[in-house]
């Protein structure tokens, strides 16, 4: 059966600000010398000097591009849920290092709720999910000591595998993958939404020297640039999580008494723990502009 195709011009206001595609209307991906064209079920086709792929970690765009992963089970799940409880939460963010994994709870707009994100190993985390309420509140309330008091309702448990998948390359052609496209690291620290954002401000960085030079914005000397930056700002983070997690997954007492000592230290001395937090936040050593504080 011959289809029409009708190309949709790119750079039409209506394309660009009004027209949104669904995932199951894309198509195919081509890249041709020096343009992208991604095509769709109906037919039509955009054709663009870059494609974006910000498209999560099951990236359909890396997949088109065949674009290769290393990927590395955590050999744990995260179980999720929306918890009531007893105390308000006072928009703090808490986290419980535990044997079988870290415990976070993630406040909500509800202060007496939180999002809870709980790793475990495979084992505890099946068993958990087919707890009856009753049992699974007492356990969350044992994990996390009691700090929130009564557990009264949670909704929403699920429970998924953790893996690290990491793009062997975070651009192709007229390509470039952002945000968990590129990289996907486990949730203990909280900054997989952190990396994904500095990703886009550094590829809008890039695209303005490009337009500041004039050059193409698929200019491959800027995009290798790109691809150099982002990768390792999230090699540096993959490796850094999985010593962390590794260290608190240790069996071995000495890592384990090492571990709480140093951890009691850091809670009981404000300085110190000042010190950890900064350098927390100072995780991407070359930030984009945006990300900066204005002077
Ligand atoms: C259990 C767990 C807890 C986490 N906790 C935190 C946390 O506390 N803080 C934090 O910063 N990060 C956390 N993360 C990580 C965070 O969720 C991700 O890093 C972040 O969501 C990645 O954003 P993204 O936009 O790259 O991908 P996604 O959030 O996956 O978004 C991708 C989007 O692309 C769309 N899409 C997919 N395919 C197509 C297609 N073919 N066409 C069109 N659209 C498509 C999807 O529908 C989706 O809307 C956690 C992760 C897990 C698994």
């Amino acid at each position: 059966m011959k289809r029409t195709r009708k190309r949709i011009n790119a750079s039409s206001r209506k394309v660009l600000k009004h027209r949104y595609f669904r995932k199951k209307e894309n198509k195919s991906i081509l890249n041709r010398d020096k343009e992208v064209w991604l095509s769709f079920e109906s037919g039509e086709y955009l054709v663009s000097k870059l494609i974006v792929g910000a498209d999560g970690g099951n990236s359909w765009v890396r997949g088109q591009l065949k674009i290769p992963t290393v990927e590395q089970d955590y050999d744990q799940f995260a179980l999720t849920c929306d918890v009531l409880v007893e105390h308000s939460h006072s928009n703090t963010a808490s986290q419980f290092f535990l044997s079988t994994g870290p415990l976070a709870l993630l406040p909500k707009s509800n202060p007496k709720s939180y999002s809870i994100v709980w790793t475990l190993t495979p084992e505890l985390a099946r068993s958990y999910e087919n707890l009856s309420k009753d049992k699974f509140h007492k356990k969350l309330l044992s994990a996390s000591n009691g700090f929130v008091g009564k557990i009264l309702e949670s909704t929403n448990i699920r429970i998924r595998p953790l893996k690290m998948i990491c793009a062997q390359q975070f651009i192709k052609d007229n390509a470039v993958l952002v945000g968990d496209a590129a990289h996907v690291f486990h949730p203990l620290a909280g900054l997989g939404v952190n990396l994904g954002i500095q990703d886009i401000a550094s590829l809008n960085e890039v695209i303005n020297q490009c337009i500041e030079k004039g050059t193409e914005v698929n200019d491959a000397k800027h995009l290798r640039h790109f691809e150099r930056w982002r990768k390792s700002e999230a090699i540096k983070l993959i490796s850094m999580l999985r010593v962390i997690n590794d260290i608190f997954k240790s069996k071995n007492k000495i890592v384990n008494f090492f571990t709480k000592t140093g951890l009691c230290l850091i809670d009981n001395n404000s300085f110190i723990k000042n010190f950890f937090v900064k350098k927390a936040l100072q995780v991407d050593f070359k930030p984009p502009k945006l990300s900066k504080k204005s002077e």
